[in-house]
């Protein structure tokens, strides 16, 4: 199956891939774990790889290569037992570059593109905020035209790398009155006045920095309004579909990643004399998981596949990213009951797994939010068109 979508070259690609991480990258995942601070050296070292140009243009320092050689990045960060650290990554490649390459003028590009591909820059995406991130129309934070500037005032929380990038996506309301038609987007240094960000403690994705953002009057000229003003909202749906496909895809590479290693373990715990991969009723639960996650592995790479030919797959990515996180969830918390009390150690990749995993059904958009869009568009027949095309 997987031959319908990759390639020998691809494969190449996934063979030297795996072999950087195990060698450049899980010699410290532990201490990063710990630490909550992924060290800089590492994202020179993935800039120089060109990992974080493999889907952008040449002119900028790109590779401009299909989408499966994303897939193939995402899968495998899935698989070297850090989701914090795979986080922090896909934030910066997917979520703040993809604004940068789609509405960044030339100039925007060749400041913050360009050193974000070579990994020097790290870059944020800010959408969510203290009191509301379903809500995405209903944000608070303000950006009021004064000159050659705009005046951005408000917070921002849950914001992956929001503590140590060199750079935001900001999504601020330049008109208030106009609900979800009167957001615009913004390219912020973090290190401009006004800029606070604090880091918040939390229950998985330990590697990777979360932070709330305050904004206290931050000058942001105006050259750094990204794309049309008023348009925000709809380039931030538009893209939705990409990280929505991602979630998806790291889902089912992490839930097949604890079922290869359950399946090593149970081969060799013995219990009654005998390996519990003998045990049928473990058997069964295993491969029923098995069977959803390569359902949701077929269906994400259909959708990829429709993406990388310029379909508009809002649809798609939507059930990809509902579906495959719950299957997630469900294997993973199987594969732990798999291991018995080593389910639940440290030691053992499957707690860590189970914390992190736990994240899928809510970033991005929440189960429930994801249940409204499709809802919109299956019951109602509402159309969701992209704000470029
Ligand atoms: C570790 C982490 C990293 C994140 N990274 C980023 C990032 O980089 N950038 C960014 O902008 N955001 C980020 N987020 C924020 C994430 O996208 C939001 O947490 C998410 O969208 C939900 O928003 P909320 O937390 O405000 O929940 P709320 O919107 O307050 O929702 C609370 C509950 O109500 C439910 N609910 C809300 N509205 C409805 C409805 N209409 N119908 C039914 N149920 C509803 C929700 O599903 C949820 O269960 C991150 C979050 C976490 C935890």
């Amino acid at each position: 199956m997987n031959s319908v979508y990759f390639s020998e070259e691809h494969d190449l690609f996934r063979t030297s891939l795996k072999d950087f991480l195990q060698k450049e990258v899980v010699p410290h995942i532990e201490k990063w774990e710990k630490t909550g601070t992924i060290d800089r050296f590492i994202w020179k070292k993935f800039g120089e790889m060109g990992f974080f140009g493999i889907s952008y243009p040449e002119a900028y320092g790109g590779l401009n290569l299909d989408l499966f050689y994303t897939v193939i990045l995402l899968e495998e960060l899935q698989k070297i037992k850090s989701s914090g650290f795979a986080a922090a990554i896909w934030a910066h490649a997917y979520l703040a570059m993809t604004h940068l390459n789609a509405e960044g003028d030339e100039r925007i590009k060749k400041d913050y593109l360009v050193p974000s591909i070579a990994g020097e820059k790290i870059g944020a995406l800010c959408i969510s905020e203290p009191f509301g991130g379903s809500d995405v129309a209903g944000m608070k934070t303000t950006a009021v035209k004064n000159g050659d500037a705009y005046i951005i005032n408000g917070s921002k929380t849950f914001i992956t790398n929001g503590v140590y990038a060199d750079y935001y996506i900001v999504a601020a309301k330049t008109d208030p009155n106009l609900g979800n038609k009167g957001i615009s987007i913004f390219l912020m240094d973090t290190a401009s006045k006004g800029v606070s960000a604090t880091k918040l403690d939390k229950l998985g994705w330990r590697a990777s920095d979360t932070a709330e953002i305050a904004f206290d009057n931050v000058e942001v000229p105006v050259a750094n309004l990204m794309g049309v003003e008023g348009k925000g909202f709809s380039y931030i749906m538009q893209h939705f579909a990409l990280e929505r496909l991602i979630m998806a895809i790291n889902a089912h590479a992490r839930a097949e990643y604890a079922i290869d290693y359950t399946i090593d373990y149970m081969s060799h715990r013995e219990a009654f004399g005998m390996k519990i991969s003998k045990f049928q009723a473990l058997r069964h639960t295993l491969v029923e998981h098995a069977t959803e996650v390569e359902h949701c592995k077929v269906f994400n790479y259909a959708a990829v596949a429709r993406l990388d030919k310029g379909e508009y797959v809002v649809k798609e990515a939507t059930m990809a990213k509902l579906k495959s996180t719950k299957v997630a969830d469900e294997t993973i918390y199987s594969c732990l009951q798999m291991l018995g009390g080593y389910g639940y150690m440290e030691e053992y990749p499957l707690a860590r797994l189970f914390r992190d995993s736990r994240l899928g059904p809510i970033g991005g958009g929440t189960s429930e939010i994801l249940k409204e869009i499709l809802g919109k568009m299956i019951i109602d027949n509402q159309n969701y068109e992209p704000a470029v095309k």
